[in-house]
């Protein structure tokens, strides 16, 4: 049931096109209905598949490289997890990529072997999985047009009519402002470069010739302040049990004087930062940087804030800094957190604290997807704020945070977005 007009605030428009366009392995149950489905692709080139949830089989093994040349045999064919850190390819991808079977393990990557023969399985991890996946071409300028129509209507058939892009490619805001003016853009769209590119994109978004409409804005920049949860990059105030070699908190991606310089660069463009920190100890360096900057601060967003210390959460409300949130991810994230950070369960997602401390619903607290990396039903987040958990059964985390069905409906509400 939609209420109301929607607010997607944290999307990725042309991932989730793109996405689409592939075969799509999670509706797959098994191992078996995958390899049919990879076996019957149409047309020519690579055959990519998203989306696969193996670990959710009964069976929780994906296709060796054996298995998967018996369906594509010819043709490059990869299938890539749901969470994008692995993917199973067929001997013709590997050799595209340049990836050799003496091969050694990139840096920051896995290439799977037989523990028997040492034969490579094709299954690839990481880094490993990302240079093959990226050796299939990246779509032409039609093939661009097409994804993201096919994304921007699969989010308005959900409500949506405003779509945040969160990391927007040179392109999207030219492409987005023409579907605008052939009359073919169902949503409005705000759009965030990368720190590195807001220079350049402001330029052509706002010059004499600029690309900027009224339905099509550039709005600010994006910058990540930490890593993620499963990877166990995302700075944390609190050691993880189980940290990686030498990061018992984590990894911070941005030190305070780089938080300064793009608090700097964006105000100077009279726009907004949007800041990516999943651990509480990268929120708490945002807000300080927050605090640093005083007035000579642009509006300031935090992306995604899955944990939050209790003595930062009154900080949201004092800055006026909003919270974008993801409430869906607790699905997904529910074995991790429970698993590395047992001892900060209470601190996640505390969205009760948050609105009352004064970060009003859909005014300082918003909610959106981080599509394509799960699906874009607000329903999904809707249920995660109310019951904390995957539904009204199964394990919860941090009850007492949880929020009523209505303050979670007016956290996807573009009305009460102030800005
Ligand atoms: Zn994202």
């Amino acid at each position: 049931m939609t209420r109301f007009a929607l607010r997607e605030a944290h999307a990725h428009i042309p991932a989730h096109g793109r996405a689409m366009s592939m075969l799509r392995a999670g509706d797959c149950l098994n191992k078996e209905e995958l390899l049919d489905l990879l076996g019957r692709a149409g047309g020519t080139g690579w055959v990519l598949a998203a989306g696969a949830r193996v670990n959710a089989w009964a069976d929780p093994r994906w296709p060796d490289r054996s298995e998967l040349d018996r369906v594509q045999p010819d043709r490059p064919c990869c299938v890539m997890s749901f969470d994008h850190h692995s993917i199973a390819a067929n001997t013709a991808a590997m050799r595209a990529a340049g990836m050799s079977e003496d091969e050694p393990d990139p840096p920051g990557g896995v290439i799977c072997r037989d523990a028997r023969t040492g034969t490579t399985t094709g299954l690839l991890l990481e880094s490993a999985a990302m240079r093959v996946w990226h050796s299939a071409p990246e779509p032409g300028e039609s093939e661009r047009r097409a994804h993201v129509l096919a994304a921007l209507k699969d989010l308005a058939t959900h409500g949506f009519t405003e779509v945040h892009d969160l990391l927007s490619p040179a392109w999207l805001g030219p492409l987005l402002a023409s579907l605008d003016a052939d009359g073919l853009l169902p949503c409005g769209v705000r759009l965030y470069a990368p720190q590195a590119e807001l220079e350049s994109q402001h330029a052509a978004a706002t010059g004499p010739r600029g690309w900027e409409r009224p339905r099509v804005r550039l709005a600010g920049a994006k910058c990540f302040a930490d890593g993620t949860l499963n990877s166990r990059t995302a700075w944390m105030i609190e050691p993880y049990r189980d940290p990686l070699p030498g990061l018992p908190l984590g990894k911070p991606m941005m030190t305070a004087a780089e938080l300064d310089s793009a608090l700097a660069l964006t105000r100077a463009k009279g726009l907004e930062l949007a800041v990516h920190a999943i651990g509480d100890g990268a929120v708490r360096a945002v807000l300080d940087a927050r605090e640093r900057a005083g007035r000579e601060s642009p509006p300031l967003r935090i992306e995604h804030c899955e944990l939050i210390d209790r003595s930062d959460v009154v900080r949201f409300a004092e800055f006026g800094v909003a919270v974008s949130v993801q409430p869906c991810h607790l699905f997904a994230d529910i074995e991790v957190l429970t698993r590395e950070l047992p001892h900060r369960l209470h601190r996640v997602l505390p969205l009760r604290e948050l609105i009352d401390a004064g970060c009003a619903p859909g005014r300082g607290l918003w909610f959106g997807s981080d599509v394509p990396i799960v699906r874009p039903d607000p329903e999904d987040s809707i249920r995660a704020a109310v019951h904390r958990g995957r539904a009204e059964v199964g394990p919860v985390i941090a009850p007492e945070q949880a929020i009523t069905e209505d303050e979670a409906w007016r956290c996807f509400s573009p009305e009460e977005c102030a800005r």
